[in-house]
């Protein structure tokens, strides 16, 4: 089937990339490339945190095991002596983790879903005393994404896999379907539009930006020699997660070659552009919690928003613009890295019963 999908975020581009292996014709077109969208803001982390999914519940457990598959890839990889794995392996490493709990009781509902794919003993519940003093909370190993370059492998796989990229807006599916962005007539669309998704579909009043911001260290400095910064400052791994107040959240995700610090979550603010005032307060907070980031440099600041939604919608959409099959795959909120694969499973799995 000739597939068109909009957009290039990491939904996007997992969907495209799923569809091209099941044997699809697909063509991606958006108008900003991957490297421009939020989902190159995200750290990330596998972790369903700030999404409702209500009619397709397996869709972190199913993106759970395709990561930790890729993590099992990279690292079997490594072993073999590859000098850049980043190359044709994607950028996932399963990283041991800090996830602090302030409620009482906490919310523990992603750890079933960890337990079933990683086993029973997974996740421990541990008290220890942190640089601020005892903290309680949960230990266990997650799959880290190092977004900027797992979405350059994306890019690459969907190419290697024949997707064609046009890089265009998509102003209606009308448009689309007769051919105005330089694509054959599709058969079908997918609207991975993220914040933007429901503008084609007449608007969607349950999108809201949640806005996050945060600060990228390097991770280690002054490595003259190269050999992982043993002469500059230490080379974090561990991730740490504070989050159960949304406005002063922090979290610290080490990936290889530099650590990304968060965060917050304002709800319906708009605003892209990462602020001075937010900056100061979100080091101050991760400075206390992970002393050693003091002795690293800041290599820049970004914000963006989470497309943020009532509940993830992946559906086949009522439409009468157009004549073809036409699947919205949007308001993955603060978990669309983490819930990617099992968005893009469910969606092949949608047009293959159209
Ligand atoms: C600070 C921060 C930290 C985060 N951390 C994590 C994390 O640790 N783990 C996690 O899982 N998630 C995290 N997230 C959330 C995650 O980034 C988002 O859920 C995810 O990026 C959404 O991806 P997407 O592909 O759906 O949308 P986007 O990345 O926004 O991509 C949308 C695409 O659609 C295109 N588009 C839209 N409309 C049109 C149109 N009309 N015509 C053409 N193109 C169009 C855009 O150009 C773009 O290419 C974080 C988010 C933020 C802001």
């Amino acid at each position: 089937m000739r597939i068109t999908v909009i957009g290039a975020g990491v939904t996007g581009l997992s969907c495209a990339l799923e569809l091209a292996g099941a044997g699809h014709e697909v063509t991606v077109v958006a108008d900003h490339g991957p490297g421009d969208t939020v989902s190159a803001r995200a750290g990330a982390l596998w972790f369903p945190y700030d999404v409702t999914v209500e009619n397709a519940p397996d869709l972190e457990k199913r993106s759970l095991i395709r990561f930790v598959e890729l993590a099992g890839q990279a690292e079997a990889a490594q072993s073999e002596g590859a000098d850049d794995v980043t190359d044709d392996i994607a950028p996932v490493e399963m990283r041991r983790g800090f996830l602090r709990e302030r409620l009482d009781p906490p919310d523990r509902s992603w750890v079933p879903t960890v337990t079933e794919v990683l086993g029973e003993d997974a996740v421990t519940e541990v008290e220890r005393e942190g640089a601020q003093g005892a903290e309680r909370g949960v230990e266990t190993t997650l799959p880290l994404i190092m977004t900027p370059t797992y979405l350059a492998w994306l890019m690459d796989s969907c190419r290697i896999a024949g997707v064609a990229f046009r890089w265009k807006t998509v102003e209606s599916l009308d448009l689309l379907v007769k051919g105005a962005y330089n694509t054959a007539p599709p058969e079908a669309v997918i609207i991975c539009g993220g914040l933007r998704g429901g503008e084609l579909l007449g608007g969607d009043d349950e999108v809201t930006p949640v806005r996050g911001q945060v600060i990228v260290f390097a991770n280690g400095s002054d490595d003259e020699d190269g050999d992982g910064g043993e002469d500059g400052g230490p080379v974090l791994t561990d991730w740490y997660v504070d989050d159960d107040d949304p406005e002063n959240m922090t979290y610290v995700f080490p990936r290889v070659d530099d650590i990304v610090v968060g965060g917050i979550a304002e709800v319906s603010n708009g605003n892209e552009d990462p602020d001075a005032e937010t900056a100061e307060a979100i080091l101050t907070r991760a400075e206390a919690l992970v002393p050693a980031l003091k002795e690293l440099p800041i290599l820049g600041h970004g914000a963006g928003l989470r497309p943020s939604r009532s509940s993830l919608r992946i559906e086949q959409v009522d439409t009468d613009e157009v004549n073809i099959p036409v699947i919205a795959a949007y308001g993955h909120g603060g978990a669309g890295v983490t819930l990617s694969w099992g968005t893009a499973e469910r969606v092949a799995e949608m047009v293959e019963q159209l």
